[in-house]
């Protein structure tokens, strides 16, 4: 999966765990969550050089509740859930055409499974994309609906008490 397939089942998956931060929040732990992983392992392995395979440390579920914990500590438990559930999910998405996440690491041993440089573009994960922007299209439109709603009735309660 690539990153707009990674961030609409995020998004998706908040929604349905009913764990969608407040409406002030917007989608940024759903977003944080699935990008997370991939920018904590790539930058390792292919920046820094410090891990052996691009799905390492940041692919595991001490890393999920790491970032849940994380999340909850920043700013509230509702948040942590939304950033966990979506962190789960983008390693849930790896698992696509058959591939590979170190899910028990560091109390399993992995076969270390190198990765190319280069993305693999296939048709089924091109098609996986576009539909993820089209999710991620409707959510944008129905979240700036929700948060017009919310700010109206903010100022409508204000109007009334004032
Ligand atoms: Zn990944």
């Amino acid at each position: 999966m690539l990153p707009l397939a990674h961030i609409a089942s995020a998004l998706v998956a908040n929604k349905l765990a009913g764990v969608m931060a407040d409406v002030d929040d917007g989608p940024a732990p759903a977003v944080l969550g699935a990008l997370l992983p991939d920018a904590i392992d790539k930058s390792l392995a292919w920046v820094f050089r410090v891990a052996p395979v691009a799905r390492y440390a940041g692919h595991t579920l001490i890393a999920v509740a790491a970032a849940g914990i994380a999340g909850a500590a920043l700013k509230d438990g509702r948040w942590g859930r939304a950033l966990a559930v979506a962190y789960g999910v983008h390693l849930l998405g790896d698992l696509w055409q058959h591939g590979h996440v170190p899910w028990l690491m560091p109390f399993k041993r992995y076969e270390e499974e190198s990765e190319p440089w280069a993305v693999r573009l296939d048709k089924a994960t091109l098609v996986l994309e576009v539909v993820g922007a089209a999710v991620i299209a409707v959510y944008a439109r129905d979240y700036a609906r929700e948060r017009d709603g919310a700010r109206g009735q903010r100022v409508e309660t204000r109007e009334q008490s004032g």
